[in-house]
């Protein structure tokens, strides 16, 4: 019987414990782009990464450039496809 609802506390606060409690949401569409290439240019990458990749979107064909990632596991997960995931959010003026 003691229950209180979360709205009747003031909004503030609760508003800050959002940010530390609660992950943020993700987006609902996201179309990836996936492992095309791999490999190590043995060139020196940014602290913690070991290697590069270039992901290619089957759906659009966009291709993203020679990127680094931490490892090869990081490499298969792909990378959200800047054009699909560009029009999903309904900006077609470019
Ligand atoms: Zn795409």
């Amino acid at each position: 019987m003691d229950r209180h609802t979360p709205s009747s506390q003031p909004g503030a606060s609760s508003r800050q414990a959002d940010l530390f409690g609660y992950r943020k949401p993700r987006a609902p569409r996201r179309y990836l782009a996936h492992m095309s290439d791999v490999g190590d240019h043995g060139c020196i990458y940014e602290q913690g990464n070991t290697c590069v990749a270039l992901f290619s979107c089957a759906r659009c064909g966009w291709e993203s450039g020679w990127l680094e990632r931490r490892n090869k596991t990081h490499v298969l997960q792909g990378v959200p496809c800047m054009k699909c995931n560009d029009q999903a959010k309904g900006s077609l003026a470019d």
